[in-house]
């Protein structure tokens, strides 16, 4: 992190709470490890991000559909795929202190000793060899647990586009190159959980895959390596905290010819928050021959067929949403006074706009409910009328809203109102009638984090 940010992974985690972001899971049993629930802002923020993902891959393109497919699939899914096989982390076990870890992330992990030191540092440390550990969770289907009942929940939204491509040939219109979508939950029975909503066994995927001519597959990696990029960057992430890394030949997954990772410069480092991967036609193929189904694409002009290259954009709803968070999280002085802000993009903020009458009295609570009303039907919309005008500010600038109006007595003469700007501080006053029209043009402008960078 450069010197003059002053976000920590701990800020984040606290404001999360105290202003009802995201909480620990089952908090009056004591937690359950690695769990979070959203509460109201955080759901209307994480909305927010996967509304932007469908505008970038729907509204904005001719080329993608979207899907929801089940969260249980046919359990040949997971043999096809390579996951019963192959999704496996390296598991090390520590017979002293009892302890679980990544035999890959031994020297970022804390040992259970004090002062603590990383796994099989201490000579107390009593670390097994590492053996593979499946990170599908396995349940059951029907009443009776009996042979042929067991299925997974999906680790990845991925393959539930794989087994419907044949649907969408079908109906969609749609022929290569052209892309399916879905956003939806995934699970992984992480060995080392962490880092607040970073890494979660429940986490929500958002993902594409796009089906295209083996020849064009290269053009097409390129393409949405610079998309995806580009969508962090226009909802204000800042360019200097975000990087692509290549993956070398050794990481790459079974199904890989090429993957770049986007990494955001965390505060706990730079991590991947989105993986773009060219999956050649691992996919298709394995599905083709564990089900006995033709999964090619045919040209009824030419009479080609092929097999469809996929290249994948893969990223983390949960994960983009506390890259948001760190982004714009910031402190600063108004008078005198500390204030904590998160600079969301205006789009992404939970709230677009707060109505504050200055008094309860005069008739000001009537004005601002009027306008509540007229602006609720456009944006989403707080209306606070009780303590002190500052402290509803501050309020409203922890959970990002970028705008704030203002009712006070000139508004009972003259219908106009303040306009107050989360990040410039800037009062305009403009008639009540004209505030629609300016959020939406606020909204619609192009946006720059103000805490520089980039
Ligand atoms: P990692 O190396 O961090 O385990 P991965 O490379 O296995 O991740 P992918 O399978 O490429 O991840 O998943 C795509 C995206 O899904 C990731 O970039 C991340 O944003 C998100 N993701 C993956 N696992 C988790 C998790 N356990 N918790 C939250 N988000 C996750």
């Amino acid at each position: 992190m450069p010197a003059d940010d002053v976000v920590t992974m701990e800020k984040i985690v606290s404001l999360c709470k105290r202003r009802g972001f995201v909480f620990q899971s089952s908090e009056i049993y004591g937690g359950i490890s690695s769990s979070y629930d959203y509460g109201h802002y955080g759901v209307l923020l994480k909305n927010n991000v996967k509304a932007q993902w469908w505008r970038a891959m729907l509204q904005e393109r001719d080329d993608v559909v979207a899907l929801d497919s089940a969260i249980i699939q046919h359990p040949s899914t997971w043999m096809a795929s390579g996951h019963l096989e192959g999704f496996t982390d390296p598991l090390v076990d520590c017979r002293a202190c009892k302890l679980r870890f990544r035999a890959d992330h031994l020297t970022v992990s804390a040992c259970g000793r004090r002062p603590s030191k990383h796994p099989g540092e201490t000579p107390e440390c009593d670390l097994t060899e590492a053996r593979d550990f499946n990170l599908m969770f396995e349940t059951t289907v029907g009443p009776v647990k009996e042979e042929g009942s067991t299925v997974y929940l999906r680790p990845e939204t991925a393959q539930g586009i794989f087994l419907n491509f044949r649907n969408y040939l079908q109906f969609s219109r749609k022929r290569p190159p052209f892309g399916i979508a879905q956003i939806g939950k995934s699970f992984r029975n992480e060995i080392t959980p962490g880092n607040f909503i970073f890494r979660t066994r429940e986490f929500e995927q958002m993902e594409m895959e796009f089906f295209v001519p083996p020849a064009e597959a290269g053009h097409w990696f390129e393409h949405w390596t610079a998309e995806r990029r580009e969508w962090y960057l226009r909802l204000g992430i800042r360019a200097d905290h975000l990087r692509l890394r290549a993956h070398d030949a050794d990481e790459l997954s079974h199904y890989s010819s090429a993957t770049s990772d986007l990494e955001y410069l965390f505060p706990i480092g730079w991590q991947e928050l989105e993986g773009i991967a060219n999956r050649g036609d691992f996919d298709l193929t394995q599905h083709s021959r564990h089900s006995g189904q033709k999964l090619e694409y045919v040209d009824t002009a030419t009479g080609e067929r092929y097999l469809p290259h996929v290249i994948e954009p893969a990223a983390g709803a949960d994960r983009a949403l506390l890259a948001f968070l760190v982004d714009a999280y910031d402190e600063d002085e108004i008078e005198g006074e500390r204030r904590t802000v998160l600079r969301l993009h205006p789009l992404l903020a939970p709230v677009k706009v707060a109505i504050l009458p200055l008094v309860r009295k005069d008739g000001q609570p009537e004005v601002a409910e009027r306008i509540h009303a007229q602006l609720r039907e456009r944006f989403q919309t707080e209306l606070d009328a009780s303590g002190a005008i500052g402290r509803r500010y501050r309020r409203q600038d922890e959970i990002g809203t970028p705008w704030a109006v203002t009712v006070d007595h000139q508004t009972l003469q003259d219908g106009s109102v303040t306009l107050r700007d989360r990040d410039s501080l800037a009062q305009d006053r403009l008639p009540i009638a004209a505030l629609a029209e300016e959020l939406d043009r606020r909204l619609r402008s192009p946006w720059r984090s103000p805490k520089g960078g980039g």
